[in-house]
């Protein structure tokens, strides 16, 4: 006989009686499922204390990790996308831009500001991924456009940290045009010889890849970013044959001689402060 019967049975707690740790209180790492403090993720440059994961974030943690005490003016806030195409799927372009826009906060996939980073002055594009998958469209191009024109009239180095699904389809041709347009944007950038730093994060794939995301003077990326133009799947059903392990992977393509070198983020902010400074 146990020692503990059970009276009644099918007890049913609902959720407001349910006893449990405040939301976001804690944080369990998606790759080896251990639990820490999100204060302590967030130390820890929002990577797993025991694995190293590094989860996916957005402009604002990276923006908060490296510029100076999280000081900086941002370029381009308020630039919102049309609609070129009158664009539908399952919903029209303009109503997913705008659900997006209150489900994230966010204006488009991705922000660009200027700071100072270990004092010196840096223009710093970021993607968010969490706006239609980091894709890129008209205003992705623009800003990016606009904050290399920023990084040319101030002579500071610009820092693209990239993490896209690629070209965004609603917009079609138009998001093709953003490659050429950063890419020759980039251009004046190097020919001015400003420096240009891209950091690769997971994923980084598509147009993003295909263009401004590999022309920096150094491709840095974060540990085991998946990194490609097409993804693993369509490749294979492409080719008809098994793709070699670790395939798309920062460590492979760095192997491969497409990534100057992998960077921890925890290091991020000193190692690209002392890649600028023996650029200077
Ligand atoms: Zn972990």
């Amino acid at each position: 006989m146990s020692w503990f019967i059970r009276k009644e049975k099918g007890i049913i707690t609902p959720t407001e009686m349910k006893r449990e740790a405040p939301d976001g209180l804690w944080y369990q790492c998606p790759n080896c499922k251990k639990i820490m403090h999100t204060r302590e993720h967030k130390l820890n440059a929002y990577t797993c204390v025991h694995c190293n994961y590094h989860e996916k974030i957005g402009s604002e943690a990276y923006f908060g990790l490296l510029f100076d005490n999280n000081q900086f003016t941002e370029l381009d806030a308020d630039m919102i996308s049309a609609d070129p195409l009158t664009f539908t799927d399952t919903k029209t372009y303009p109503d997913r831009v705008r659900s997006t826009i209150k489900k994230t906060g966010l204006k488009d996939a991705v922000r660009t500001a200027y700071g100072k980073m270990n004092e010196v002055d840096i223009t710093i594009a970021c993607m968010d991924f969490g706006f239609i998958g980091g894709s890129m469209g008209s205003v992705v191009g623009e800003k990016i456009a606009r904050a290399i024109d920023h990084s040319l009239q101030t002579k500071t180095p610009f820092l693209m940290i990239s993490r896209s699904g690629g070209a965004r389809m609603m917009e079609a041709g138009f998001s093709l045009m953003q490659m050429a347009k950063t890419s020759a944007k980039l251009a004046l950038l190097s020919e001015a010889q400003i420096p240009y730093i891209s950091l690769l994060t997971d994923p980084t794939t598509g147009g993003v890849t295909a263009s401004f995301a590999m022309l920096g003077d150094f491709n840095i990326a974060e540990p085991e970013a998946l990194i490609g133009f097409a993804g693993p799947r369509v490749i294979r059903e492409t080719i008809g044959k098994d793709l070699p392990k670790g395939f798309q992977s920062a460590e492979f393509v760095l192997e491969h001689g497409f990534l100057d070198f992998i960077v921890d983020r925890k290091d991020l902010k000193d190692k690209v402060s002392s890649l600028l400074q023996m650029l200077q």
